[in-house]
């Protein structure tokens, strides 16, 4: 049924706002498409959520819920019109709880608030996006998202222990619990956790804490090829560390650090780069980073640096920081991949993505998280002679990379999900039983598709 921006005005009253610069400013995310929407909600309390979805399901009116808007993917862009749902007012730190090990927090926190926040009292929420100061709790939950320190800790949904989700027809689902185990019944917190937004809209989440870990200490290094990098990554592994993060460059993206950063820290001869960082207890840190220093120079490992105290570690991050924005910073524009394959694939990958640039000549780089295999992939769109983006071309390219991920037993997305960006893959990535799930499912929980639609190709 069409339903007029006064009858939504009508029915919802201060919830909504409708002015243009509003609808304008929730029509995107950091990816590069937008689409305005009828109304803006902006609820303070779960109750107004399920106002605004009662109302929802009795018109068939689209609702798109949307957290900080700085996803990779497209996911809260209101393509259908409709109503967008921003959490960003449900932003209260209900309740820290050291006994319990427990935080129960409203959708709209940001990462970084909440990590601060545990952090004061000698507490850790793992789960470290590169955008956590930006991105709020509910995004991460509903992209189920990662970040370095997933090696050791594991994603979002490592975390989260109970939520309160309404539904699509404007009912509070409560799924999960405050205990650190719980076996009854299906794992619907789990369904929930990378549903991005099709499933239900998280209202309130317990998420699990552990205790701080003492020390860090981390370490680089840089080799004069890639494979002996991804050698070492298999060798830390192999002699029984578990690191919190361990992460890799290619040849390509070393070489526009160099140029971009003018950094003496990756000499010329440098054609892989490794960044290794631990936690634990100070006494345990040092020895480790000891026996890690000495493994990565056995193998070909160069101009290690280690780092102990915070300062130096930051400045370990920065130089890693460093590599995307010397990326942008060539002025190509940026199609940032999120693949992972089986670790043992590493080099084997960057090879592939060697190949591609050289045949194509359009520029690559690879970066990320090498101890899971999560490598950002970044197709670097060049402009033609007229000075157009080459788009069709670098598209062409995804198709090639995404097939050769999927032959290879890896996965298009780890970390910034599906949405409207990889939805045109999606369907062959799970095939065609694993698709019919979907559709169950979200037939089940969402019968007249009003939350999210047009994304995930569902
Ligand atoms: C610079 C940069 C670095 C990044 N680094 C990482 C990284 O290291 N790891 C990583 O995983 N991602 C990363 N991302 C991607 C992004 O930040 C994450 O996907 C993040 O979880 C999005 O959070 P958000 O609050 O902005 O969600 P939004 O972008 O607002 O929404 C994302 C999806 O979640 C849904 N959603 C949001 N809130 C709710 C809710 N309460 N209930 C139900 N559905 C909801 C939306 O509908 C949408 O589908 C990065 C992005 C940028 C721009």
């Amino acid at each position: 049924m069409n339903i007029s921006t006064e009858d939504i005005l009508r029915e919802l009253g201060s919830i909504v706002r409708t002015d243009k610069d509003t609808l304008r400013a929730y029509s995107s995310d950091k990816w590069f498409a937008s689409a305005l929407p009828q109304a803006v909600a902006l609820p303070s309390s779960a109750e107004e959520v399920c106002r605004v979805l009662r109302f929802a399901s009795r018109f068939g009116v689209p609702v798109t819920p949307r957290g900080a808007g700085v996803g990779y993917v497209g996911g809260c862009v209101p393509v259908h019109g409709g109503i967008v749902l921003s959490t960003e007012r449900m932003n209260r730190i209900i309740e820290i709880s050291p006994e319990d090990g427990v935080a129960v927090v409203e959708p709209g926190v940001l990462t970084a608030d909440l990590q601060s926040a545990c952090s004061k009292l000698g507490w850790f929420y793992p789960p470290d996006p590169a955008s956590r100061k930006e991105s709020s709790i509910g995004g991460n939950i509903a992209t189920n998202a990662g970040g370095p320190r997933c090696l050791k800790y594991g994603v979002t949904r490592s975390y989260v222990l109970g939520l309160q989700v309404a539904l699509a027809d404007g009912r509070l689902l409560t799924c999960g619990g405050r205990t650190h185990k719980n076996k009854q019944g299906f794992d619907l917190v789990g369904l929930f956790c990378g549903s991005e937004g099709l499933l239900g809209i998280i209202t309130r989440a317990t998420l699990r804490l552990i205790p701080a870990p003492q020390a860090r200490g981390a370490l680089r290094a840089t080799f004069s090829c890639f494979s002996d990098s991804a050698g070492t990554v298999q060798q830390i592994l192999q002699t029984g560390h578990l690191p919190c993060a361990l992460e890799i460059a290619d040849a390509f993206t070393l070489d526009a650090a160099r140029r971009h950063l003018g950094t003496d820290a990756l000499p010329p001869d440098a054609r892989g780069h490794l960044i290794v960082e631990i936690d634990g207890h100070r006494d345990s840190v040092n020895h480790e980073l000891n026996e890690l220093r000495e493994l990565i120079s056995s193998h070909g490992g160069t101009q290690i640096v280690s780092a102990t105290t915070e300062e130096e570690i930051e400045s370990i991050w920065e130089l890693r920081r460093g590599f995307s924005e010397s990326l942008k910073a060539t002025g190509l524009t940026k199609l940032n991949e999120d693949v992972v394959i089986p670790r043992s694939q590493l080099v084997e990958f960057v090879n592939f993505c060697t190949s591609l640039r050289e045949e194509s000549g359009i520029p690559i780089a690879c970066f990320g998280h090498a101890g899971d295999g999560n490598i950002h992939t970044n197709i670097m769109i060049p402009r033609d002679d007229e000075g157009n983006e080459r788009r069709a071309e670098a598209e062409s390219l995804l198709h090639r990379l995404f097939a050769w991920v999927l032959s290879h037993s890896g996965s298009i997305t780890g970390e910034h999900g599906i949405g409207l960006a990889k939805a045109p893959w999606f369907p062959s990535s799970i095939g065609s039983v694993a698709m019919d799930t979907h559709h169950a499912i979200k037939h089940a929980l969402d019968p007249t598709g009003i939350l999210n639609p047009g994304k995930l190709n569902l």
